[in-house]
């Protein structure tokens, strides 16, 4: 089996590792809630699209979760 005759040095392996940096996704701002959120998607927080409400958030949540997101969205606002 073949055997590197070289070390890398820590350099060289640094400047191959600059470009693993991850890069934040291109995330815009909902134009209800304010909330970062993915293009051209409805809002996972508040359920909205294009100013309208698309899906309803609120259905599935027990009543105190109900609460603390009404809460949460009645802040940010
Ligand atoms: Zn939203």
């Amino acid at each position: 089996m073949a055997v590197p005759s070289r070390h890398h040095s820590r350099s060289r392996v640094n400047k191959r590792r600059s470009h693993m940096a991850l890069k934040l996704s291109n995330l815009i701002k909902c134009s209800h809630c304010g909330e970062r959120i993915l293009p051209h998607q409805v809002c996972p927080f508040c359920g909205y699209y294009k100013e309208k409400e698309v899906i309803d958030v609120f259905k599935g949540l027990t009543k105190k979760e109900r609460k603390k997101k009404q809460k949460e969205i009645e802040e940010e606002k």
